[in-house]
C-alpha cells in the first residue's frame, strides 16, 4: 500500500469502486470516465508504479484476468471487439502510478484510433 496512491485505496475500499473481479493478487473494476461503456482496469493489489516493478508472478495474473475478463466485457457490453492496453510510464500517458491495463470495449465505427483511444 502507498500512501496517496488512489488504487491502493479502493483495494483497501477506503474510495468506492465498482469491482468486477477480485482475486489473492489482483483486483478489476470499472474506469470511473470510462472511454467506453464497460471499460475495465484491472490492477496488482500491491502497489507497483511501472511495469518492470512488478513479480512475475503477479503480471502473470493480471493477463490472466485480462485474458478472461475481454470476452465478459465484451458479453457484458455487446461490444464489437476491445483494445487492451497499458500506459507504463508518464511520458506514455500514464496518469496513476500504480501499474493498470485497460480492457476499453470497443464498437463497429466507434472511429476511435486503438492506441488513441487506450492513451486518451
Ligand atoms: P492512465 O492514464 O494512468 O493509463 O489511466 C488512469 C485511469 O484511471 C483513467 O482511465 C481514469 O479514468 C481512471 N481513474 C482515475 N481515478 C480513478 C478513480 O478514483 N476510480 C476509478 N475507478 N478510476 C479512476
Amino acid at each position: 500500500m502507498s500512501e496517496d496512491c488512489i488504487f491502493c485505496a479502493i483495494v483497501d475500499g477506503d474510495i468506492p469502486g465498482r469491482i468486477v473481479r477480485e482475486t489473492e493478487t489482483t483486483l478489476a473494476f470499472l474506469d470511473a470516465n470510462p472511454l467506453a461503456p464497460g471499460h475495465t482496469l484491472v490492477i496488482p493489489k500491491d502497489h507497483h508504479a511501472r511495469l518492470d516493478d512488478l513479480p512475475d508472478d503477479v503480471a502473470a495474473d493480471i493477463f490472466r484476468d485480462v485474458h478472461e475478463l475481454v470476452s465478459r466485457v465484451e458479453d457484458a457490453v455487446d461490444a464489437d471487439a476491445t483494445t487492451v492496453g497499458i500506459n507504463d510510464g508518464e511520458a506514455a500517458g500514464q496518469e496513476v502510478p500504480h501499474v493498470h491495463a485497460h480492457i476499453v470495449p470497443r464498437f463497429d465505427g466507434d472511429g476511435g484510433h486503438p492506441i488513441h483511444a487506450v492513451a486518451g
